[in-house]
């Protein structure tokens, strides 16, 4: 019994402790090399992205080599651009002084002829050439105005000024027009006392553009009423017709350079214009710091135009 004690005792205890030694070892080994295949995969991954990387970075390289050769291209047709409109300018101011100066003999020697020509005919002759030098002078008048925006030298000469004044000082001429036409011209509120810092020529200029427009487009026997008045901090101008109105699509785009309304079919009042007045009255509310635009329920049902400028 002592000697199983003894002797046997340690040699069952040696041989577990062996037993545990060699499955610990075994599980070690298995456990690292697994570890050591994953270690192998996510190294192969991340060469894999780093190839993909290195591609990715050679594309954007590649294209922002391209991307430069373009805007250097773009750089150069642009500096093109802004010398071929010098140009254009240039010669726009150049045209529009020589022809002013020939047009207005021509008028005033037909006006003078007028007067001494007794014959009937001749005379609605010599009457058709001033209106159509008028006419031509008005154009003259607006690619003067253009050459001017376009070369940044429209220049405002402000001061303080009544706003009722833009009104009172254009009327007695567009009245006679409107009579003309056979279009009753309607004085609504016109406030008085409420200043303005601004170039009074060019506004004028603006609503008389709004009137011309309103009694050109409406046909005779229909009216045009035209009011200013105080609104919050500032000054507004209205003027509205009973004439052919404008398609919802197009109130914004009438005031764009040349524009001239598309839907509206009446291509004898469309020949009498070039589309530049409204553009060139969108520019001159601008330099005022003011707004401008058009409404109308549709085709045929008249429209309303306005401006309004911030009061003094
Ligand atoms: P123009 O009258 O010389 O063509 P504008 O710039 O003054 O140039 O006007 C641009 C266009 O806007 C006109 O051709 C016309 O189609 C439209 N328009 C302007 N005023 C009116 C109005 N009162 N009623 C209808 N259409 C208008």
């Amino acid at each position: 019994m002592e000697f199983a004690i003894v002797i046997l005792l340690p040699m069952v205890l040696l041989m577990a402790g062996a037993g545990i030694l060699v499955v610990s070892q075994v599980s070690g080994f298995m456990q690292s090399s697994s570890l050591n295949q994953r270690q192998r995969f996510s190294n192969m991954l991340i060469q894999q992205y780093m190839v993909q990387i290195a591609m990715a970075q050679g594309q954007v390289f590649q294209r922002s080599r391209q991307l430069e050769a373009l805007s250097s291209k773009l750089a150069l047709s642009n500096q093109e651009l802004a010398s071929l409109n010098e140009m254009k300018s240039k010669f726009l101011s150049m045209v529009v002084h020589d022809v002013r100066t020939p047009l207005a003999s021509i008028r005033g020697f037909s006006e003078l002829l007028i007067k001494r020509i007794p014959g009937e005919r001749e005379a609605q002759y010599l009457k058709n050439i001033v209106s159509s030098t008028d006419q031509l002078g008005r154009l003259i008048a607006d690619l003067t105005d253009l050459a001017m925006i376009e070369a940044g030298k429209l220049k405002m000469e402000k001061a303080v000024f009544d706003s009722a004044e833009l009104a009172r000082d254009i009327l007695p001429a567009l009245s006679i027009n409107a009579q003309k036409k056979g279009v009753e011209l309607v004085v609504g509120e016109l406030s008085e006392g409420v200043m303005i810092n601004g170039d009074k020529f060019r506004l004028s200029q603006v609503l008389m553009n709004l009137l011309n427009n309103a009694i050109k487009f409406t046909p005779a026997g229909h009216k045009v009423e035209v009011s200013l008045r105080r609104e919050g901090r500032g000054i507004a101008a209205y003027v509205k017709d009973s004439g052919i109105g404008i398609h919802p699509s197009e109130t914004k785009k009438i005031f764009g350079k040349f524009y001239q309304a598309r839907y509206q079919k009446d291509e004898k009042l469309r020949k009498q214009g070039w589309g530049l007045g409204l553009s060139i009255a969108t520019e001159i509310i601008r330099a005022h710091k003011g707004d401008i635009g058009a409404t109308s329920p549709g085709l045929g049902k008249g429209s309303t135009f306005y401006f309004k400028v911030p009061a003094a």
